[in-house]
């Protein structure tokens, strides 16, 4: 089997050397393997991408020296199969209308008293639901694998977690997977997109090693295969803050309107603290 992995970048904003560092991690392990890394554009949530950012990561990635297969997935050329995968999920009791709003869902997350706490309120006629996975459904349909369920880290986790773990569905609870104003969550398209592209391999950072419980559930109710996962530690400040768009980190757009070349990219990267 072809070992092949992917850098799946959101373009909600430019990217940073934490991106970098996610991008040429999961190039080099590609090549070291006689694989390749797909590059995926990850622009589902149309409230938040931009095109100018999108542009942006094509730049920036060249100039890192990266090149990957042609033409590149773009999520948003695809919402029919997510829509059509979020749909077979309702036909088959797995999902539930929510009617909480994300303040909602928030404070409920953190274990918030709430006044009537009802998730899996039958309607609100002033509201669009969100559609959420049940996980006592999911462990129904899937019986006695439920219990088996687990995936391959070959990497670490934030807590050092390494090689054969439990799926731990209850990490995320009963997650949000469509919404009238973001489409179909990241988890769906995730997992059917690694699966559509046959990756064979997981490269990302730590941030999203909890996902992965939730994406191996996914899997199996959609009859994907799992992939091997490997996350890694994440580019900090030098306040040893997490690089964070949304934060104003510098971006590699900066870097490359700087003059900086690939070299120098690299040298700031082996130079950042990470955890
Ligand atoms: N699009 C996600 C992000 O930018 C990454 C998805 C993944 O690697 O699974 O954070």
């Amino acid at each position: 089997m072809t070992y092949r992995t992917r850098f799946a970048p959101s373009p909600t904003g430019y990217l940073h050397l934490g991106h970098a560092y996610a991008a040429l991690t999961a190039f080099k392990a590609a090549q070291d393997a006689g694989g390749e890394c797909l590059l995926r554009i990850e622009d589902i949530d149309r409230t938040r991408c931009r095109p100018e950012y999108e542009a942006a990561i094509y730049e920036d990635l060249h100039r890192l020296g990266l090149d990957w297969p042609e033409p590149v997935l773009r999520q948003s050329d695809h919402l029919a199969d997510y829509e059509a995968a979020l749909e077979r999920l309702k036909a088959r009791g797995l999902v539930y209308a929510c009617y909480k709003t994300r303040k909602e869902l928030a404070q409920a997350a953190q274990g918030a008293p709430q006044e009537g706490d009802a998730p899996r309120a039958e309607t609100a006629p002033d509201r669009e639901p969100s559609w959420r996975l049940s996980l006592d459904a999911a462990r129904e349909a899937l019986g006695p694998e439920w219990e088996r369920l687990s995936f391959e880290e070959t990497g670490a986790g934030p807590n050092g977690e390494t090689g054969r773990q439990t799926v731990r569905p209850d990490v995320n609870g009963d997650v949000v997977l469509g919404r009238k104003d973001i489409g179909v969550a990241y988890h769906l398209a995730v997992v059917i997109d690694d699966a559509r592209q046959g990756i064979t391999h997981v490269h990302r950072g730590h941030d999203l090693f909890e996902a992965t419980h939730t994406q191996v559930v996914l899997q199996k109710l959609l009859g994907l295969a799992t992939p091997v996962y490997r996350h890694h530690a994440l580019l900090l400040d030098d306040q040893g803050r997490r690089l964070a768009k949304r934060k104003g980190s510098k971006s590699l757009r900066d870097y490359r309107l700087e003059g900086m070349d690939a070299e120098a990219v690299r040298a700031l990267i082996a130079a950042a603290p990470k955890a």
